[in-house]
C-alpha cells in the first residue's frame, strides 16, 4: 500500500489521529489497532468524533503487542472565523480523564442537543412532505451515539430521496441549506479548559484543512495557546506545502508541538493509517505538557511524564 506524502517517517512512528466505527471510520477500535500493528506505527492514537466509546475496546487490542494506544478525541467546537462568522472547529485531545464530572455533563448536553436539532430538521422536511420521520431516522441508533446529519443521510438514500450519502450533503443537508440547523457545540476556548481541567492534552486539529480558509484567525490560536493548548496540528493529508510551513512557523513562535495524523477514516476515506506521522521530539513534548498522566494499562512504549515543561526553548 501507498504510504501517502509523510517526509519523516524514518524510526518511530506515530499517527495521532484515526477514527474507528465508534465515529465515522469503518473498522472496530480493535481493528483500527491490528492495522496500525499492520503499518508497522509505535503509537497511534484513537480519536473518534465526540466520543470515548472505543478507548476501552483499542487499549485491550492492544496489550501485549508492538503498539501503543493514545487514546484521545476529536471534538467537536464552535469558534469563530477571521469574519466573525460562526464556524465548527475540531480539537484533538489525548490522554484525559473521560470521567471528569464537568466532561460527561458536557457530553449529555451534547448528545440531548443533537437528537433535539435533528428532530427538528425531520420535521421541517417531513412538513414539505419529504418522505422521512423520527422512526426511520433514529431507528437503529444506540441510545449514546451522537446523532447527526448522516443518520439523515442514510434514512434519505433508504427512503429513495438520494442515491447516495454523498448526494443528500451535497444536496439537502448541506451547510447553509434549507434543512440544515446548526449544532450548539463547546465553545473552543472552554473546551481547551474542559480537557486541561481533566488531566489531559489538546491539538488544534487541521486549521488549514478544507477550502474555508483558515478554521481561526492566527490570534485565536495565540489565545488558546495562552490558555493551554498544548499543539497544533501541522502535517495533515488537507494540508499542502504552504499550509504546512505556515502552521509549522506559528507553532514555533507560539511554543506550541507540531503534530501529524493521516485522519484515518477506514475505508470512508483514502488516506492509510500512517501517511502522515508526529516526529518522536514532538511527541516526547506533547506527552511532557500531559497535566496529570491517567492510570492506563501500559502498552509498553514510552510512558507519560508528570509536570509541565512550560514553553520548549
Ligand atoms: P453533523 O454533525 O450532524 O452536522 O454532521 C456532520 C458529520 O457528517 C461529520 O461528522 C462528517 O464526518 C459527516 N459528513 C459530512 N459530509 C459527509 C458525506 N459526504 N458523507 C458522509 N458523511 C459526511
Ligand atoms: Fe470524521
Ligand atoms: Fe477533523
Ligand atoms: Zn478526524
Amino acid at each position: 500500500m501507498s504510504r501517502g506524502a509523510a517526509g519523516h517517517t524514518v524510526g518511530v512512528r506515530i499517527d495521532l489521529h484515526a477514527h474507528s466505527s465508534v465515529s465515522d471510520g469503518t473498522e472496530r477500535p480493535a481493528a483500527v489497532v491490528d492495522a496500525a500493528v499492520a503499518a508497522g506505527l509505535d503509537v497511534v492514537a484513537l480519536t473518534d468524533h465526540d466520543t470515548t466509546a472505543g478507548w476501552d475496546e483499542a487499549l485491550a487490542a492492544a496489550e501485549g503487542r508492538p503498539i501503543r494506544v493514545i487514546p484521545g478525541a476529536e471534538l467537536s467546537t464552535a469558534a469563530t472565523d477571521a469574519s466573525g462568522r460562526p464556524r465548527s472547529v475540531h480539537l484533538l485531545a489525548y490522554l484525559f480523564d473521560p470521567d471528569t464530572p464537568a466532561l460527561v455533563a458536557e457530553q449529555t448536553r451534547l448528545r440531548e442537543e443533537r437528537r433535539r436539532r435533528l428532530r427538528r430538521m425531520v420535521r421541517l422536511m417531513a412538513d414539505d412532505g419529504l418522505p422521512v420521520d423520527e422512526e426511520s431516522v433514529f431507528g437503529g441508533l444506540d441510545a449514546d451515539a451522537p446523532a447527526g446529519r448522516p443518520h439523515l443521510a442514510r434514512a434519505l438514500v433508504r427512503a429513495g430521496v438520494v442515491r447516495s450519502v454523498d448526494e443528500a450533503f451535497a444536496s439537502y443537508l448541506r451547510d447553509g441549506g434549507p434543512y440544515h440547523l446548526r449544532r450548539a457545540d463547546t465553545p473552543l476556548v472552554d473546551a481547551v479548559r474542559m480537557i486541561t481541567a481533566a488531566g489531559g492534552v489538546t491539538v488544534l486539529a487541521h486549521p488549514l484543512a478544507g477550502r474555508r480558509g483558515p478554521a481561526v484567525p492566527d490570534s485565536t490560536i495565540a489565545e488558546l495557546a495562552a490558555i493551554g493548548l498544548s499543539g497544533v496540528e501541522v502535517d495533515h493529508p488537507e494540508h499542502d506545502r504552504a499550509a504546512r510551513s505556515r502552521l509549522r512557523f506559528l507553532a514555533a513562535e507560539l511554543g506550541l508541538v507540531a503534530t501529524g495524523g493521516s485522519d484515518y477514516h477506514g475505508t470512508n476515506k483514502t488516506i492509510a493509517l500512517g501517511a502522515e506521522s508526529t516526529e518522536r521530539d514532538a511527541f516526547e513534548e506533547l506527552l511532557s505538557r500531559v497535566p496529570r498522566p491517567l492510570p492506563l494499562p501500559s502498552a509498553g512504549g514510552t510512558g507519560g511524564r508528570t509536570g509541565t515543561t512550560g514553553t520548549s526553548g
